[in-house]
This record gives structure tokens, C-alpha cells and sequence, in this order.
């Protein structure tokens, strides 16, 4: 069994808030919310994080970024949203499996750093 905690919630070995599955994207509710609406967007595929996307597996990002739009739709984020993706420690990424955070339901800090 892989050691990583999303593909674990991908094989539902560990509960999640799911919010859209199709067969290569999952999304769930992130448990530590930042924001009134705070969902993660995955690739069912294993990709450690940013630095892995390759031409070979960019066609699950792309489909991610037709999901988000759909997604953000039935949350009801009309007024905005924000996508983010922290690759490697000093954005603080803390789990190493491609993941894309929308964020929403408030007006949000345009602090970045
Ligand atoms: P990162 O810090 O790597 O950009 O984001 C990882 C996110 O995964 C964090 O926001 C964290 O709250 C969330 N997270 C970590 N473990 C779990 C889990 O077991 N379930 C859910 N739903 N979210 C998790
Ligand atoms: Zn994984």
C-alpha cells in the first residue's frame, strides 16, 4: 500500500469530505479549512508536486483546471476564488502528492509571502 496520505484517500482506506471524483481528479474538503470554503483538487495519479509535472502527465493538470471552474461553480463561489499549489518546503508544502487548494467564501488577504 502506498505510504502517501492522499493516495490513501483516493483508495478511501482514509475517509474524506469528497466533493467530485471522475476517473483521473478527486477533490475533497481540506480538513484544516483556511477559508469559508476550502477544497483540494488531486490527480488520482500519484504526482509528488509541481516539479513532476511532465508533457507526459500535464493532461490530468489540465483536467484539473477544467474541474475547478466546475467545482467553484457548485460551491457557489461567484465572487472569486483563489487556486493555489505550494511546491516543496519553503511554500510549505507538507504532503508530496500534486494538489491544487480553492479557496473561497470570503473576501480573501492578498499577502502572499
Ligand atoms: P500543503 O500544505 O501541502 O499545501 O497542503 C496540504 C493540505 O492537506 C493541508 O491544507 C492539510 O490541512 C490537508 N490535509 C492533510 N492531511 C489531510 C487529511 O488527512 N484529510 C484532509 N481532508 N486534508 C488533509
Ligand atoms: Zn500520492
Amino acid at each position: 500500500m502506498s505510504a502517501c496520505i492522499f493516495c490513501k484517500i483516493i483508495a478511501g482506506d482514509i475517509p474524506s469530505a469528497k466533493v467530485y471524483e471522475d476517473d483521473k481528479v478527486y477533490a475533497f474538503r481540506d480538513i484544516n479549512p483556511q477559508a469559508p470554503t476550502h477544497i483540494l483538487v488531486i490527480p488520482k495519479e500519484h504526482i509528488p508536486g509541481c516539479d513532476a509535472v511532465t508533457a507526459e502527465n500535464s493532461p490530468v493538470v489540465a483536467r484539473i483546471f477544467e474541474v475547478i471552474p466546475a467545482i467553484a461553480k457548485a460551491e457557489g463561489l461567484q465572487e472569486g476564488y483563489r487556486v493555489v499549489s505550494n511546491c516543496g518546503a519553503h511554500a510549505g508544502q507538507t504532503v508530496p502528492h500534486l494538489h491544487f487548494h480553492i479557496l473561497g467564501g470570503k473576501p480573501l488577504s492578498l499577502e502572499m509571502a
